[in-house]
């Protein structure tokens, strides 16, 4: 199906472009060194992302906004101002420096989405420290795994999931200091445990941030191991100039937004868009501690007024599935620009969201590696569904062959960017082997396959590993399980090449139909011959198995290759990212 370009009435007052023009207006002539003009650094040449998320503020005197609204899980909220962040990341910073922790050691946080965390991130920042969040979901082996490949002397955590660490403790000599923080109650620091209230209410409120320069490394991420095992991407204190810099021409941040980023801190996006980008640019946040339901979700918009809101396609999915009555019955009217990343957004989604919540999703592309937003549509342009949009400015994308060339608009390669943005990951933590494997004549390559069109918009065709060789094609799984999410009756489209002695590999799809439709052998011949008519023969599925539900990391996002493993009845590997049915 061709969809029409969307483009929204009025987009053009918030539009990216009149921005730029301080930039001398074109995205060739953007330059990252000059975004640091924008922020303050530290005295000396220093830079440290702490501090141009909240002191910078506060010293600007703008230290009593609201930076943080918070929801809790029942329902309760509470307001953070920068000064209150400031402080509370300075005592953090503090207890940090009165354990003796220092500077480049890892500190690691496996807690909920609860201010605790976000004060535990700052500080840790400001104390010279790496910081390394966990995804509060994570399992015992999830858990030794990171935290053993880290090296971290430090762990924050809550009575409720210490229990998991104390599964695994026992392997994990260098963890020194267990902190256990409760947003409800102080609880009593049992034996070889520290209470975070007991140190926090000891620690000064001032602190003198630990001299970081933009080289020194900030922050750690473990990749969503969709592809394989987990990976430590680290990146430096430097990646501050893109976070800001994204937030203000992608996020399209303006001083009175309400922004809320659904991405859960144990995840880049919940860091890099969940504190980074929203704290540098000085707007105010809702974080919301409860997981999803449509109902919620709505409410947490409506209660809060929220005005720039940045989820994921999986959660699309899901609110599609609850139906278009649900929104209707809340008042969405302060959303001005909604953002999608993390999986291929299926145009049908933006088309969706146009009808249902009155705005197009803007999809936008980037990894943990990037560190920051690197391809994008952005809110003044029109749409094209199903395309990730065109580069940041600073950003030099390219498609290019197995020799490291630039290939033709139309051509599908793979997606590669030239290195030296500030917020390129540095290396992956102790794989210095596997992070050299990543660069090829002088990009670096991202793992996914692409194209770019005539316009300079990009369209994502499916992970390098995940591309199907079927009778001499190259398919890419995404292309067919949208055109499968147009049918009705889909709610979810996984797609795999499966062996097959003569085609090389057949398309085979996993299918998980909407409430209301049943699994049946004609269904399944429907939806054979409704793709077919999409996308050809050729490319159309040959199998359909249903199945309840699609298997996915944590984030959310399809693991095809635990499709194809349990297919094959091959060994899964790491599933330390696997959802709980
Ligand atoms: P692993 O590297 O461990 O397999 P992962 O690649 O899923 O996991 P992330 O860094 O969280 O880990 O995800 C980045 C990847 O997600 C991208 O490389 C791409 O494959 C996919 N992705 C993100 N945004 C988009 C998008 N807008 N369109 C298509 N794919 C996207
Ligand atoms: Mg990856």
């Amino acid at each position: 199906m061709e969809y029409e370009l969307i483009s929204k009435p009025g987009a053009d007052e918030f539009a990216v472009r009149p921005n730029l023009d301080d930039y001398e207006g074109t995205r060739a002539a953007f330059d990252y060194e000059r975004v640091i003009d924008e922020l303050d650094g530290l005295p000396g040449g220093g830079l440290n992302i702490a501090y141009e998320s909240l002191d910078r503020h506060v010293a600007a005197g703008n230290g009593e906004k609201p930076c943080i609204l918070w929801e809790s899980k029942d329902g309760r909220s509470e307001t953070y101002t920068y000064a209150d962040m400031a402080r509370l990341s300075n005592q953090f910073a503090n207890v940090l420096q009165q354990l003796g922790v220092e500077k480049g050691s890892r500190v690691f946080v496996f807690m909920d989405r609860t201010p605790e965390l976000y004060a535990a991130v700052f500080g840790t920042l400001k104390a010279g420290c790496i910081i390394g969040p966990l995804f509060s979901a994570f399992g015992p082996d999830a858990i030794r795994d990171r935290l053993e490949n880290s090296g971290a002397v430090v762990l924050v955590t809550t009575p409720k999931l210490k229990a998991k660490v104390y599964e695994v403790r026992d392997d994990l000599p260098e963890l020194k200091h267990l902190i256990i923080a409760d947003h409800a109650e102080p609880p009593e620091a049992a034996e070889g445990e520290l209470s975070w209230n007991e140190l926090m209410a000891a620690a000064p409120e001032t602190f003198e941030i630990v001299a970081t320069g933009p080289e020194d490394p900030a922050i750690m991420h473990y990749t969503s191991g969709t592809t394989g095992k987990p990976k430590g991407a680290v990146h430096v204190h430097k990646a501050v100039l893109g976070h800001y810099a994204t937030g203000k021409f992608v996020l399209d941040m303006h001083p009175d937004d309400i922004y809320w980023c659904t991405a859960d801190p144990g995840w880049v996006t919940g860091t890099s868009y969940g504190m980074f980008a929203p704290c540098t640019n000085g707007v105010t946040s809702v974080i919301y501690e409860g997981g999803f339901s449509a109902r919620a979700w709505y409410g947490v918009i409506e209660k809060y007024k929220v005005t720039v809101w940045y989820t994921a396609p999986t959660a699309i999915r899901m609110l599609m599935k609850a139906g278009d009555d649900v929104p209707k019955r809340h008042d969405l009217s302060s959303l001005r620009y909604i953002m999608s990343v993390g999986e291929p957004l299926n145009p049908e989604a933006v088309v969706w969201s146009e009808q249902a919540l009155g705005l197009p999703f803007h999809d936008n592309w980037w990894q943990t590696e990037t560190g920051s937003i690197m391809i994008a549509n952005y809110a003044g342009q029109a749409i094209k569904p199903g395309s990730m949009g065109q580069p940041m400015p600073g950003i030099e994308p390219g498609i290019i062959d197995d020799e490291g060339n630039v290939v033709e608009p139309g051509t599908e390669g793979d997606l590669a960017v030239r290195p030296g943005w500030p917020s390129m990951f540095r290396t992956y933590w102790r794989n210095e082997e596997l992070y050299n494997s990543c660069f090829r004549n002088g990009w670096y390559i991202t793992g996914d396959r692409a194209r770019m069109d005539e316009d300079g918009y990009y369209w994502f065709v499916g992970r390098s590993d995940d591309v199907i060789n079927t009778a001499g094609h190259l398919v890419g799984p995404f292309e067919v399980e949208s055109a499968l999410l147009e049918h009705p009756a889909v709610a979810e489209a996984g797609v795999i090449g499966k062996p097959d002695p003569i085609a090389m590999e057949i398309v085979k799809a996993f299918v998980s139909l909407k409430e209301g439709y049943e699994a049946t052998p004609e269904l399944r011949r429907e939806l054979i011959g409704f793709a077919r008519g999409k996308l050809g023969p050729g490319v159309a599925p040959r199998e359909i198995d249903f199945i309840d539900s699609l298997p996915k990391t944590r984030s959310g996002k399809i693991m095809r290759r635990l499709l194809k493993a349990r297919e094959l009845g091959l060994d899964e590997g790491d599933t330390s990212t696997l959802e709980d049915d």
